[in-house]
């Protein structure tokens, strides 16, 4: 297949802005070229992939989905790269056999009766705006089966959704992440630094146990990190940057667990199943992609949404989680070659169908 993947909209590829769908991205693209497909990913410039063919196009980039009301309106700057993005691909759109997008965002879902290619949509997030929403769904009416999920939790946040889903999960390159069986007495917490992470909550629970707590992630909202440092005066957390997957997995790796403390409902993840590749468990609030993807008991915790003291008593449980068992779960169940296995399928079935 000749596939064309159309980026997110609200950062480069490589800065972390874009979230755990640019690791998505760049493990498809791996997987497709590595089974002979040709692949050509178009995204905003400032992208630091190297290793990876890639068309940077200019603009101003998109604001995110979680800083807006459900009902605003749809805002595009001047000079989106949004919609520069899929003007490079409506004219280079012959060259291949199948679009693939992965920006949560209006305008594509909108453009896609004007494009004489097929267009498969990957849906990153959960529901989060009505007018996008609205849109979503007449494309699953008019293009069955062209529209993709990570997991159901996510899926089932959308309503209205004429059948047939896809349900893709993800999968990471596990040769990449060590399995480290001796942790120091440590946690980890991992993601882009936004309100709806509830970073705030892995804070409070590092200063409850004493347990002192390492943060990586992109800084997405400057004013709420303020907020966090102001609130919790005192070194228990420490700052360590948005890292490469290297020097992430190396930190992680020595951690007790992973801390997930999302505050809206996670689409999957991909940080848990980092976490269980280098043999840390993780605990996490029971609701979205987590509470499919962790074990209670087995692979983590799951405890009652936003209930510090639950995260508390799982963080003092933690020594009852075998790491063994967290990294050949991830080995059974978020291999690489079943990512692309999947995605393969779901590419296979769009194009068949026309
Ligand atoms: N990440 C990273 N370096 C860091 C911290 C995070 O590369 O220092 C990546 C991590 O590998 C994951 C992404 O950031 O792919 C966060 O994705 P997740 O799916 O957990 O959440 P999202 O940001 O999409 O809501």
């Amino acid at each position: 297949m000749k596939l064309l993947f159309v980026s997110t909209s609200v950062g480069p590829l490589g800065t972390g802005l874009g979230g755990g769908v640019e690791l998505t991205v760049y493990n498809i693209a791996q997987q497709m070229i590595q089974r002979g497909h040709q692949v050509q990913i178009v995204a905003p410039a400032g992208s630091t992939w190297d290793n990876l063919p890639l068309v940077q196009i200019p603009g101003n980039l998109q604001i995110i989905a979680q800083s807006q009301e459900r009902t605003d309106p749809i805002i595009m700057p001047e000079n989106p790269v949004l919609a520069n993005m899929w003007d490079y691909a409506r004219q280079v759109q012959t060259d291949y056999d199948l679009i693939v997008n992965f920006a949560y965002d209006w305008l594509p879902f909108y453009l896609t009766p004007f494009f004489n290619r097929p267009i498969a949509h990957f849906v990153s997030m959960g529901s989060l705006s009505d007018a996008l929403d609205q849109m979503i769904v007449q494309v699953a009416k008019q293009f069955p089966g062209t529209i993709g999920f990570y997991t159901a939790s996510q899926a089932i946040t959308f309503s209205q959704l004429t059948p047939p889903l896809h349900y893709l999960s993800s999968g990471i390159d596990l040769g990449l992440y060590q399995f480290c069986l001796h942790p120091k007495q440590q946690l980890a917490w991992l993601g882009r630094i936004s309100p709806e992470k509830g970073l705030e909550d892995a804070v409070a629970v590092a200063q409850i146990t004493q347990i002192p707590l390492k943060i990586m992630g992109k800084i997405q909202d400057e004013l709420y990190w303020q907020q966090i440092c102001e609130n919790y005066p005192n070194d228990i957390f420490e700052y360590l940057g948005f890292l490469s997957t290297n020097e992430m997995q190396q930190v992680l790796g020595e951690c007790r667990a992973l801390l997930m403390t999302p505050h809206w409902v996670e689409a999957f993840g991909n940080v848990v199943i980092e976490s269980l590749a280098c043999g840390v468990p993780v605990i996490s609030y029971r609701r979205g992609g987590p509470a499919e993807i962790i074990q209670d008991g087995k692979t983590g915790f799951l405890v009652e949404p936003d209930s510090i003291s639950e995260l508390v008593n799982a963080t003092q449980r933690i020594g009852e989680i075998d790491r063994h068992t967290c990294r050949a779960d991830a080995e059974a169940q978020f291999s690489f070659e079943a990512l692309g296995s999947r995605f393969e399928k779901w590419f296979k079935e769009i194009l068949g169908n026309r």
